[in-house]
């Protein structure tokens, strides 16, 4: 067998782009091949194609934000840093800024300039891109890799980048290749599940509020009456259920909490107010709008669209006049604004998910390289690697990193 290539990198995702670049500019023959008709078809969604590339938590912070994976994440994460990232994109004409909670977006707010810095970096290093070409089988021998054999003939190489993705968004091309690829050769893969992802809710009058945010509220979630998360943020209702960041943020943990039983969520509409502060605000609104409906008078404290069904579930008629509420009556109503209760049944399915969690076990990684320990020549970069991170830039970053690591590793 021929070595073609010294790297063959499967994949044209962030991870498998910045691999290919890095490897390509130490020198090395890089070929990248891609199953899509075209590169990036991911990351030109992310963040509703703004992209948020990664985040600015100092390394302790953002090593934590990916749990258990954190630890495997060290090296990379060091190699190629927050900052390194930044200046990477600064060199190739994209300006970062950052936003609320350290996320980093192009100042373009546009994901195509990531990519097409990413393509102008492979670009630079002669880094032959192929794309309509599915990676079908390994080829190996005496535990080294040494090529792959695609729907187009066989690549020889020595060495061989998996970064094909999870499982989410499969029309982006994220069909679960690489976990096949793996096991293929010895690799354990640990059970892959959604990680940021809405829920479907008991409540079927979710359904008319469909696409009304909830600001600032807080959101805590118990399973047996034992507290299992609790997010401060905003969320949104849609035709199923419930999603929004302060719901996308905890999901991974109510996810992993759901066989165990449906999960009950208390919504706190006004965090910052007790209930005696919220009672006195809604006795002055009452006095001053007493002939009016007693819908009206919820404006303040939570969408327009809400406040019949809160009432709903107070047994109190929308159109009673403000005047004629009961103390009673306004006790109900206190309670539904600091504890509207929704009972979660099941999340959506890992296809609309952002994140897949799960994939490649990290101990059959080497942390310094992203090489295989079973496998000589075999890489792993991105996230079909059993790593996943919170919103925010973290599961990019993480891609970028581990892929930058793996190009700079290769020999
Ligand atoms: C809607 C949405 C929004 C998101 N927004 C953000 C965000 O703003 N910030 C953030 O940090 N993260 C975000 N993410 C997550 C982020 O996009 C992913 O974590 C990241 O793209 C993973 O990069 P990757 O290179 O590992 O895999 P992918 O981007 O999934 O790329 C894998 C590539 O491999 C190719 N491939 C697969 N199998 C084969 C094969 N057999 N042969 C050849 N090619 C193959 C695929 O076609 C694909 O192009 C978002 C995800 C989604 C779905």
């Amino acid at each position: 067998m021929t070595d073609n290539y010294d790297f063959i990198v499967i994949g044209g995702g962030p991870a498998g782009m910045m691999a290919a670049g890095r490897a390509a500019e130490r020198g090395k023959k890089v070929i990248l091949l891609e199953k899509n008709d075209r590169l990036g078809k991911k990351l030109l969604m992310c963040a509703t194609g703004r992209c948020n590339v990664t985040n600015t938590a100092p390394l302790q912070g953002f090593t934590e934000a990916y749990g258990k994976g954190g630890p495997f994440l060290r090296t990379a994460l060091e190699t190629f840093d927050n900052e390194k990232l930044r200046s990477f994109l600064l060199s190739h004409g994209v300006e970062t800024v950052v936003e609320n909670k350290g996320r980093v977006f192009p100042k373009s707010q546009k994901a195509d300039s990531v990519l097409k810095a990413l393509e102008t970096y492979m670009r630079d290093g002669r880094v032959e891109i192929q794309t309509n070409t599915h990676v079908l089988r390994l080829i190996s021998e005496n535990n080294h890799v040494h090529g792959v054999e695609t729907n187009h003939g066989n690549i020889f190489g020595h060495n061989v980048l998996i970064t094909t993705g999870g499982l989410s968004y499969p029309a982006t091309g994220s069909t679960g290749d690489g976990y096949k690829l793996a096991a293929s050769v010895g690799h354990s893969i640990y059970p892959t599940y959604p990680a940021i992802v809405a829920f479907e809710t008991e409540e079927t009058w979710v359904k008319s509020l469909q696409g009304t945010p909830i600001k600032n509220v807080n959101i805590s979630t118990y399973q047996l009456n034992k507290k299992i998360a609790e997010h401060f943020g905003e969320a949104l209702f849609t035709h199923y259920g419930i999603s929004g960041p302060a719901i996308l943020d905890m999901s991974k943990r109510l996810v992993e909490c759901l066989p165990n039983g449906f999960i009950q969520i208390h919504i706190d509409f006004k965090p910052n107010h007790s209930t005696e502060e919220l009672d006195s605000i809604l006795l002055n609104r009452i006095k001053r709008q007493g002939g009016k409906a007693i819908k009206s008078c919820l404006t303040f404290f939570i969408p327009e669209k809400l406040a019949p069904i809160l009432l709903g579930l107070c047994n109190i008629e929308p159109h009673k006049k403000a005047s004629q509420i009961t103390t009673q009556e306004r006790r109900k109503i206190l309670k539904q604004l600091k504890g509207l209760h929704l009972t979660l049944l099941r999340h959506r399915p890992i296809e609309e998910a952002i994140v897949t969690a799960g994939g490649v076990s990290l101990d059959e990684v080497d942390v310094k390289t992203m090489e295989s320990k079973l496998m000589k020549g075999l890489y792993f970069a991105g996230e079909v690697l059993d790593i996943d991170g919170p919103t925010g830039g973290f599961n990019l970053h993480a891609a970028f990193s581990t892929g930058y690591l793996a190009g700079n590793s290769v020999d």
